[in-house]
């Protein structure tokens, strides 16, 4: 990117290693304008908001008005304790969230959430948000890997669904998935409805009720 300033500027006076360097800046401290529905705008550079750091269990949030920035407190934060924002989004299972975070940010989170990493109640988080529905749609446990029946084991029944199953409907999904933003991003609206609708459909059968993807797909529905 600083190769292709530098050709379209064509300065004499102007550094690659300063280009780089300040994109480097930009991509760590800049922030996401985004709009009252929380549609990005674009980017921007706020240097004391950039002083703020990251937990995945943040006591503030950063809101825009127009360009202005704003820190809002979303609870109460003693007299004396830091004030944190989230850098990312904070749906997400504690793998995700550093994964996204070591990506973008590159460091490792400690916050009371990624600590719990690998403890019941995380696992259980992970699997709520990102795993399996039971087979049994009256009930509203979620699943764990089982690596002797080669498929996933609710917590709640111990009802087990196969790998096969599970990956015929996801197959299904994805490929749905893969039309439907198609046909989104190519102003056929109509098409786009019914195509999610049917990808919702999918991701019911396949996901735990409180998914992010069900959750996403369903925000997407409410946009077409
Ligand atoms: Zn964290
Ligand atoms: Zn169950």
């Amino acid at each position: 990117m600083a190769n292709l300033v530098s050709i379209i500027l064509q300065w004499p006076d102007l550094n690659i290693r300063e280009i780089a360097e300040n994109f480097s800046r930009l991509a760590c401290n800049a922030h996401t304008i985004c709009d009252s529905e929380l549609i990005p705008l674009g980017t921007g550079l706020y240097p004391v908001i950039s002083i703020i750091n990251h937990s995945c269990y943040p006591n503030s949030v950063l809101v825009f008005e127009g360009r202005m920035a704003t820190i809002r407190a979303i609870q109460q934060i003693p007299k004396g304790s830091e004030v944190l924002i989230s850098y990312i989004e904070t749906a997400g299972s504690t793998m995700t969230r550093q994964k996204a975070l070591k990506e973008q940010y590159f460091f490792t989170c400690s916050c009371p959430r990624c600590i719990k990493l690998g403890q019941d109640d995380d696992i259980k988080e992970s699997a709520v948000l990102e795993g399996y529905r039971c087979k049994n749609h009256t009930c509203d446990g979620f699943l764990l890997r089982d690596t002797e029946i080669k498929g996933f084991r609710c917590h709640q029944c111990g009802l087990v669904r196969g790998m096969e199953e599970i990956l015929k409907i996801a197959g299904e999904e994805k490929d749905m998935s893969e039309k439907a933003s198609v046909a989104l991003s190519s102003g056929y609206n109509t098409e786009a409805l019914d195509m999610y609708l049917k990808v919702e459909k999918l991701q019911m059968k396949l996901y735990h009720s409180s998914s992010i993807k069900l959750m996403r797909t369903r925000e997407t529905l409410l946009r077409v």
